[in-house]
């Protein structure tokens, strides 16, 4: 049965019927539905085993050189390295931890989180860092100074309780970072179904700016920001799936040039919302009012 992931209701539209994992080609279709009262705009049904849809992630794997290069010259400004005052971060779906090492070089300390226990613990061994679990975060309160979801939030099976986890983990005055695909951009306007930063089933929600500004704002965040990410990876991969149907891998790469040509145009393909602890008031009234 459905029941919105924000403001539970009951009630949906279809939006995108019988769409394909093109991105790692598992089995299955998939819908995108919008709720009637809040606009959400959902995955649903959700598969019962998600974890099956990342056996092939390509953000768990071990990166190469040549793309270490190209993250850093093509998605490395949309990651928040803030300065000072450095403290305990959190990174919430650290994926390979490269942005945990690199905070941690940029005298951080670093901890990483992941819902997957036994990635969590391979990962953590690895890095020689805390690798936390959904769980074990529960024990934390009180504790960050910044706590960051890099593309990762999209990916929550129940993104409202993680929100609330964050929160209560940082201390007064810590930050939130989060960054997200822009569902209302003119990028997801013009690709629609073909629209890279779907991704089903792994992207489960697409909250708009205003949606997930009044859902910090719930949670008890205050002063609210938001900036735009042009990435040309939304363009670039989009094309590969206009072009045959699924990703690949050497029309996204050549596509990344006119992808760059296409954010000068079209900035908001992605966005980063952040708020700070204790400057707002918990709210209690219902979202969708
Ligand atoms: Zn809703």
């Amino acid at each position: 049965m459905f029941k919105c992931k924000n403001c539970n209701s009951l009630s949906y539209l279809f939006i995108y019927k019988d769409l394909p994992d093109r991105f790692c080609q598992h089995e299955g279709r998939f819908d995108y539905v919008r709720c009637k009262d809040c606009g959400l705009f959902q995955l649903f049904e959700i598969p019962e085993k998600l974890e099956e849809f990342y056996s092939s992630y390509r953000p768990h794997q071990e990166e190469s050189v040549g793309y270490q290069f190209f993250r850093k010259m093509i998605i490395g400004h949309c990651y928040p390295f803030p300065e000072n005052p450095r403290g305990k971060l959190l990174d919430v779906g650290c994926g390979n931890g490269w942005y945990l090492r690199e905070m941690e070089e940029n005298k951080w300390q670093a901890f990483g989180c992941e819902f997957d226990k036994k990635f969590a613990r391979k990962l953590s061994s690895k890095l020689k860092m805390p690798v936390l679990t959904d769980e074990d975060l529960e024990e934390y309160t009180n504790f960050f100074d910044l706590v960051t979801l890099n593309f990762s939030f999209e990916h929550l099976n129940n993104p409202i309780k993680m929100l609330e986890l964050v929160h209560k983990s940082l201390k007064k005055g810590g930050k939130v970072f989060i960054s997200v695909p822009n569902i209302d951009s003119g990028e997801a306007k013009l690709f629609k179904e073909k629209w890279f930063h779907l991704d089903p089933p792994r992207h489960i929600t697409l909250f708009n700016k205003d949606l997930l500004s009044k859902l910090l704002r719930k949670v008890g965040f205050g002063n609210i920001q938001i900036e735009n990410l042009a990435i040309p990876t939304g363009f670039a991969g989009s094309i590969s799936y206009k072009l045959g149907g699924v990703f690949h891998p050497l029309t996204w790469k050549i596509n990344m040039v006119p992808g760059m040509l296409f954010c000068l145009f079209m900035r908001d393909g992605n966005y980063r919302i952040s708020g700070i602890k204790g400057n707002g008031e918990k709210k209690k009234d219902s979202l969708s009012t």
